[in-house]
């Protein structure tokens, strides 16, 4: 039995104390798919100022047709869900966006064959490793280039540390929200060094970068459906 050590301020320490399970995985893809869709204009307009504009557009097209591809044919385990998204996600998304987002889940995933349908909170903070080293290959970025990473980057390591220091999946999953939704906030200030928003320079900073701001989306959604009944 792991030990439940202090939850940060304000989070109930038993939130969450399930592990993930298939079920709860695709409660999580819908719910970034919700959120998407909802705030889709405004991720597109996060986009327009820095980038071309059709970050929102681009992601709700791919996360639609995830949760498409789960309701047709749910998948048995963790790992099987993140492949489908992964698989989805690359064959519907067109930016720069869609193959990052897909080798971050599918990597995720692939560290959770063995795990079956379910996996405890250490074991997915291991996976998530997995998953945002995936993306550090294939897109080479760093943070503090204003990406995906820089909200990714903290999420992953504030759950990996919380699931390291036995906290339970809804504790460590609150913990990467704040730190997603924190290193998405502070890339406003930054200068854009990867990516399309790359070609804007200097006029980068001021505009927060969307591919962060989908990703503070991704990890507030696994904390929604970490707490779900
Ligand atoms: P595109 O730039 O091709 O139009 P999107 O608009 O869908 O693609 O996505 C843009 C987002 O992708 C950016 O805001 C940024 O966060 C992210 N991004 C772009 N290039 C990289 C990269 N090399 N590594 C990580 N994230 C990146
Ligand atoms: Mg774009």
């Amino acid at each position: 039995m792991t030990t439940i050590h202090a939850a940060p301020p304000g989070v109930d320490p038993m939130v969450g104390a399930a592990p993930l399970d298939a079920a709860m995985a695709i409660d999580w893809i819908r719910r970034t798919a919700a959120a998407v869709h909802a705030r889709r204009e405004y991720l597109n307009q996060l986009d327009r100022a820095i980038g071309d504009g059709d970050h929102g557009t681009n992601l709700d097209r791919g996360l639609l047709a995830s949760t498409g591809a789960l309701w047709a044919e749910p998948p048995a385990s963790v790992s099987a869900v993140l492949a489908a998204v992964g698989r989805t996600l690359v064959s519907t998304v067109g930016g720069a966006s869609g193959p990052l987002y897909a080798v971050g889940l599918r990597s995720t995933g692939r560290a959770l064959e063995a795990d079956g349908d379910q996996v405890t909170a250490q074991r997915f903070g291991a996976a998530l490793r997995e998953g945002l080293a995936a993306i550090e290959r294939l897109g080479e970025a760093e943070v503090g280039d204003k990406t995906i990473i820089d909200a990714f980057g903290p999420a992953v390591m504030a759950f990996a540390d919380a699931a390291d220091s036995g906290r339970s999946f809804g504790v460590a999953a609150v913990a990467a929200d704040r730190a997603a939704a924190r290193g998405a906030e502070a890339t406003t200030a930054l200068v854009a060094r990867t990516g399309r928003a790359a070609y804007v320079g200097e006029r980068s900073a001021g505009h927060q970068d969307p591919g962060a701001t989908s990703t503070s989306l991704l990890f507030h959604a696994l904390a929604e459906a970490s707490a779900a009944p």
